[in-house]
Formats: C-alpha cells, structure tokens, sequence
C-alpha cells in the first residue's frame, strides 16, 4: 500500500448526501466561508453542530439561522452568554470545552466533520474525527503538525478519510488524484508561497514592522494567527510538515516555491518531469467545497479565474535568511516528532505575543529557534504526551520572552 493513500479516498466509503455535517470552528474565517458553501447547496448537508470559540454573537447568530441540534463553545461563561441570544423556541445541546468539542466530532449521527479551529486546540477534537471513523475537511494544519503519526494511525484503523481544505494540499490531492497509488511516479511535491507581505524585505525592514503590517496579506483574507504565520513563512513550513503527512513523503521531496500572485495553489511534479499544476482565484471556498462535496464539483461564489487580466505568473526561490522558519520547520521535522510539536508551541506563544504587542517581529523565530535549541526529544507516541509536551514547552517559551 502506497502511503498516501490513507489521505486519498478513492477506494473509501464516503457518506451520501445530504451530509450530517459538523463545523468546529464555524465562527473563524474557514468556518464562515463553509457556511456559505452550505448556504448555496442547501440540499447537500445537515447542519448537525457548529462550535466556536468565545464568539458567542456571531455563533448564535449562525446557530440561529442552521438550526445544528448541537453547539459548543470554550467554556461555561461563553455558553451563558450564547444561550442568551438565541432566539425563542430554538434550544439546541451546548457543550463546552475541549471534551464538547471531541463529543461533537464523534457524534454518531455526524458524517462529515470540518475541523477548522486555529491551533494546537484543533487536534484533540481532529483525533476523535479520525478515531471515528469520519470522513475528515482537514484545515487545522497544527492537527498534523503535532499529531500527524497519532491521526494517521487512528484513520487506518477506523476508515476515517482526511480530505486538505489547506488550498495547497487541496491543490496537491488534485494533482494526486488522477493517478493511482504508484508513488514511486511522484517525484517532489511544490507548494506555492505568496511570500506574504514582507516578501522583498530585509533585516532591518523587518526589525520595525507592526502588527498591523503583518496583519495586512496582500492575496488572502484569513485569521489573525495564519496571517501572522504568512508573514513569518511559518505558515509554509508548517504546510511542508502537513504535505509530508498527509502524502508520506520525507521532506526532502517537498519543496516551495514563492509565487506573489497567488494563483497556482500547488504542483505535483512526477517522474518523468511533468508537473501538473492547480490554478484557481485565491478563494477558500473552492478548496472547502470540494472537500465537503467530494468527489461532487458544485458552483462557489468565487470570481473565476481571468488569466488574461492577471497577465503576469511569476515564481521565486524563498529568501532563507529573511525567512528562517522555513528552515526552522524543515529541521524539526527532520528531527522528529517531538520537534514538530515544540516547533509549533514555541510559534504560537510567539505569535500571540506578537498580536499582543509584547514582542517584535524577527523575535518570532528567535523564539522558536532557541525553543528548537533547548529542546531534547521525547516519547511522542500517544496524544496524552503530545499533549503533554505542547503544554510544557508553551510554558518555557512563555517564561523565555
Ligand atoms: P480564525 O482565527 O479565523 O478562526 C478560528 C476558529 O477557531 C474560530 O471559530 C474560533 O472561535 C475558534 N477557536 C479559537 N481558539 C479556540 C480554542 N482554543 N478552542 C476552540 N475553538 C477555538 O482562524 P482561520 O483563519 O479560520 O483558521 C482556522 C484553521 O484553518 C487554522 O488552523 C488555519 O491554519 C487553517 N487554515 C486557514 C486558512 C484561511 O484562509 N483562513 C487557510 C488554510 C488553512
Ligand atoms: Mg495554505
């Protein structure tokens, strides 16, 4: 058996429409654009749960218009405060915390789950997906990241299917699908950077930058934590770690290529030389309708592309000492499991304390390389020590800034 198989779902048994769909995360950026995927093919889902975060306006307010059965929030203060703006007569279930949101996504009734938390939060509930055997939209790339040997494993053994919403690995499953399990064909896998919005820069450009700057992507309209992660190339390096999971490759086959336009999401490149390419207006709804409709293609809201008006493709090495987190990402995978998870850790303390204005830019990777440097590997094999692990280095680097 070729390994990507067990991401590729050819010979796998994919629920029938309408879909018992679940969204964790239905209230950031990934989960508002599936809810208008849902919104224009009524007829192809039930709306089971939609969870969020503390955002309790705008989760009622889509629980108020799907009407799930279900709902979860972080915690018992959020869920006060949701409840209270629910409309009369409409009481779904509301559970809390990281269990309600694991309980959501092994529902028995819930066919197809869309795990779009941001971060390292997204992988307990991911696990359950896949421990369930569900058919999986995978955007929380950190779920891999952290746990990507845990969750392959679990969907062997369960028949879970894991479908990339990340419009790169999306691009790449494109590319893949046509052609069977011989992967000994494929030769590299490309992933596409827009380069963010320091592409170009230098040192002491980047020594001055601000949140805000860092928040302004000139392609794609994302949230705040992803945002931040383009701007780093964090955001590729962690897509590699994703890429080598999800298609089972090492990353010595899994390039990147910076591509301003952001208009080819990906290429495949096989052995013989051809490389197929995937080219699409940067919209998340086109990679997110084709997984939640898979192996289906139905209409998205999206401008189609016009390659006349966008005139110019272009293509870049990425700039290593602009951007070490490329690198950073490719050693800790490298290095090994525990690596990956404290790679990650240490990114998202950094990144949050970025949002927060407590450190600067270029003290991202500073943070993460000296997390990567105290490091010292770990028993990563069951989700208690990944969890374990995310928890205690979170602590260091939080105690290091
Ligand atoms: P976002 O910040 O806009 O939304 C995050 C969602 O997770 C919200 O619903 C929020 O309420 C919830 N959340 C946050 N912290 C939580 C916690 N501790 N427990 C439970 N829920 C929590 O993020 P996003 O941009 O939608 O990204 C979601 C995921 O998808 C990330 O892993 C990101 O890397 C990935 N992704 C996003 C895009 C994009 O275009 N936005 C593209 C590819 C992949
Ligand atoms: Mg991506």
């Amino acid at each position: 058996m070729k390994s990507y198989i067990s991401a590729w779902p050819k010979s796998a048994q994919l629920p029938d429409f309408p879909r018992s769909l679940v969204i964790l995360g239905s209230t950031g950026s990934i989960g508002v654009s599936a809810l208008k995927v849902v919104a224009k093919h009524p007829e192809l889902f039930t709306v089971t749960a939609l969870a969020g975060g503390r955002n309790a306006a705008r989760l009622a307010e889509q629980c108020a218009r799907f009407r799930p059965p279900y709902a979860a929030v972080l915690d018992d203060a959020v869920r006060a405060e949701f409840l209270a703006l629910l409309p009369d007569g409409y009481r779904p279930e509301v559970l809390t915390g990281p269990e309600g949101y694991a309980a959501l996504a092994a529902l028995p009734e819930a066919e197809l789950i869309l795990s779009a938390i941001v971060g390292a939060a997204g992988f307990a509930p991911t696990l359950a997906a896949a421990r369930a055997g569900k058919m999986i939209g995978l955007a929380n790339k950190e779920s891999l990241v952290l746990g990507g040997h845990v969750i392959r494993a679990a969907c062997r053994e369960s028949g879970a299917v894991i479908l990339p919403v990340d419009s790169e690995h999306n691009a790449l499953f494109q590319g893949l699908c046509g052609h069977g399990e011989a992967d000994e064909e494929i030769s590299r896998l490309i992933l596409t950077a827009s380069g963010g919005p320091f592409r170009g820069r230098d040192h002491a450009f980047l020594s001055t930058v601000t949140r805000a700057q860092a928040l302004a992507h000139p392609n794609w309209s994302m949230g705040a934590k992803i945002s931040v992660d383009s701007a780093t190339l964090m955001n590729k390096g962690l897509e590699i770690i994703e890429a080598c999971h999800l298609y089972g490759l090492p990353v010595s086959r899994v390039d990147a290529v910076v591509h301003p336009q952001s208009i080819v999401h990906s290429l495949v490149e096989f052995v013989d030389g051809s490389q197929l390419a995937h080219l699409g207006t940067p919209d998340m709804q086109v990679p997110i309708a084709h997984c939640l409709c898979f192996p289906r293609r139905v209409t998205v809201d999206v401008k189609p592309l016009n390659l006349a008006a966008v005139g110019a493709l272009t293509f870049e090495p990425p700039d290593p000492v602009a951007f070490p987190c490329l690198r950073l990402a490719r050693e800790a995978f490298d290095a090994g499991p525990s690596h990956a998870i404290a790679l990650n850790a240490a990114n998202e303390v950094a990144v949050a304390a970025f949002l927060e204005e407590r450190i600067g830019y270029l003290d991202i990777p500073a943070a993460i390389e000296a997390a990567l440097d105290r490091h010292v590997p770990v028993d990563v094999s069951t989700p208690e020590a990944i969890l374990e692990l995310d928890r205690a280095v979170r602590a260091e680097v939080l105690a290091a800034l």
